[in-house]
């Protein structure tokens, strides 16, 4: 699944052939001046243009792409809300606080207690304004998620499409509004800047259209929901210190959004808390690279027969630890943030699937197989293991030591790192060493807000006019330096929810 910003264009005009490039909405080529210009039609931006346009205001939406939906078109669209009507009728007792208590947990305090404190409480609400509004949720959820680190509660669920499940709700409110002129869209029509006064208040935006030409858009407010900048190796590397191993994103998360709240005063945090995902095998290591299959890396779903090491060779992980986080904090120190899984033949042959499909199709372990026999980047074997580490890229004497430690330990019943599941020795070849990547979704910084979502300046004082919500907040407030499952879909629509329907305040 890797999508030039051209190839995309094609996949989701197909999509969603009402929102083709151009000006959607009788009064959008016409005016020129706005209650409200919301930067980016995505899972943010749709219900803040949805929820302003029913409360009176005239809203213009901008968009980059060639339709509205945002990383909707791409995402799992897992959501994780707490004292959903869901949850009461399954008996599910859950509140607020519990959701928050598990956010700060997991992030090990490292989140933002002000925005989480938002986010809770908002997701409920939102969650059931969706099935208020048609949204199906899957046979069984919510459920407490095995994607990343377990909620204490039952409260993450998602739909048969994933994202376009979401998209599909957020576009059937909005139709009507663009069909009454209440919602207009510049569709394909990029922001470039934003406008702003000689006291620094923000008071429109500049629109590039698909032909090149400039306009000025003038608005009372203006709300920045234009996304991540995941697309983006150059800000990857900037914000988050460490380049983009993977191109697995929405191709229009390039960060302009976040560019444009810098120059109009605001400030960037949180790529401190960088925190890859675990197991991807890459197509290349000319990156970004796209991810040709993943690893089952996680012990309650699969135990582990191999073990991992390092470019020296050495173990770095109990593997058989059943916690996503541990994984992913340590790929995170590696060189390069990769490793190898290694194992023989015998392992080969007794041990459940190891590579799974996931963002290029199906996988099999025929395919498995074949990617050994053809030597694609990745797939390493060997007779020997000095052989196999030397053509793998790692230290041979470090593996030599590390799987002769390791088969020790396992004979004692005592593996130095702890390790509990080792159900057979690596032995003897053919010797296998896949080589294993993080990949990234999200945005770890973004924007610096205040709990009323108004983008601040390094003094906390609010930038007048100016709004965000989404991934351009940055994942790192509400998920600290960890991955909280469903916490970016569900804030995004709730902030965006709540921007539009309360706390953009048109009075002033
Ligand atoms: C494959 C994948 C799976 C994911 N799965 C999950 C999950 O299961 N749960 C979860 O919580 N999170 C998940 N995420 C993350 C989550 O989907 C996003 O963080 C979230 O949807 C972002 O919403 P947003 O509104 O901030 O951005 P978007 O939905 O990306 O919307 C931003 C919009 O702004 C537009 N835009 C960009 N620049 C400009 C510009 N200069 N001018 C005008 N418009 C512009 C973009 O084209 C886009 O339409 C996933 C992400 C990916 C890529």
């Amino acid at each position: 699944m890797s999508l030039s910003k051209r190839e995309f264009l094609v996949g989701a005009g197909a999509a969603a052939a009402t929102l083709a490039v151009g000006v959607v909405g009788a009064k959008a080529a016409a005016r020129q001046a706005w209650d409200l210009i919301v930067v980016g039609g995505g899972n943010a931006g749709l219900p803040t243009a949805i929820f302003a346009a029913q409360r009176g205001a005239r809203v213009l939406i901008v968009e980059a792409a060639g339709a509205l939906g945002g990383t909707l078109f791409l995402s799992s669209g897992q959501m994780s809300a707490a004292g959903t009507r869901l949850q009461k009728t399954r008996g599910i007792d859950d509140t607020a606080q519990l959701h928050y208590d598990d956010i700060m947990r997991i992030s090990k305090g490292h989140a933002n207690p002000e925005l989480v404190r938002l986010a809770t409480g908002a997701a409920a609400p939102a969650f059931d304004w969706l099935l208020d509004n048609g949204f199906k949720v899957r046979d069984g959820h919510p459920i407490t998620g095995t994607t990343h680190e377990p909620y204490s509660r039952a409260r993450y669920a998602w739909g048969y499409e994933g994202g376009r499940s979401i998209l599909a709700v957020l576009n059937a409110q909005l139709e009507p509004l663009l069909a009454s002129g209440k919602v207009s869209a510049l569709v394909g029509h990029s922001a470039l800047d934003l406008v702003r006064d000689a006291r620094g208040r923000v008071q429109g935006v500049i629109v590039q259209g698909p032909d090149g030409r400039k306009t000025t858009q003038r608005a009372r407010k203006v709300a920045l929901t234009s996304g991540g900048y995941t697309a983006n190796a150059q800000l990857y590397q900037k914000y988050e210190g460490i380049r983009t191993f993977t191109r697995a994103t929405y191709p229009f998360s390039q960060g302009k959004g976040i560019e444009l709240g810098i120059g109009a005063g605001g400030f960037v945090h949180g790529g401190e808390y960088h925190t890859p995902l675990f197991g991807a095998v890459l197509e290349h290591e000319d990156y970004p690279s796209p991810i040709r299959a993943m690893v089952r890396h996680f012990p309650p779903e699969r135990p582990p027969y191999e073990i991992l090491v390092d470019r020296d060779g050495k173990r770095f992980l109990r593997e058989d630890i059943p916690s996503h986080d541990a994984h992913e904090h340590a790929i995170r120190k590696l060189a390069d943030e990769s490793c190898w899984v290694i194992y023989d033949e015998a392992i080969r042959q007794a041990a459940p699937s190891l590579v799974r499909g996931g963002f290029s199709g199906p996988w099999t372990d025929a395919d498995t197989a074949a990617a050994y026999d053809k030597g694609l980047p990745m797939f390493y074997r060997a007779g020997d293991l000095d052989s196999l580490a030397k053509s793998a890229g790692i230290n041979p004497a470090g593996l030599q030591r590390t799987v002769a430690e390791y088969n020790r330990g396992r004979t004692a019943g005592k593996d130095f790192l702890g390790r509990e599941h080792m159900p057979m020795p690596i032995g003897s070849g053919p010797f296998y060493a896949l080589k294993l990547h993080s990949w990234n979704l999200l945005s770890f910084a973004g924007l610096a807000v205040n709990a009323k979502l108004e983008v601040i300046r390094p003094d906390g004082a609010p930038i007048p006019n100016l709004y965000a919500a989404g991934e351009l907040l940055g994942c790192a407030q509400l998920m600290g330096d960890s991955q909280c499952g469903g916490m970016s879909v569900m804030p995004a629509l709730s902030f965006g929810r709540l921007l539009g329907r309360e706390l953009i305040d048109f009075t002033a």
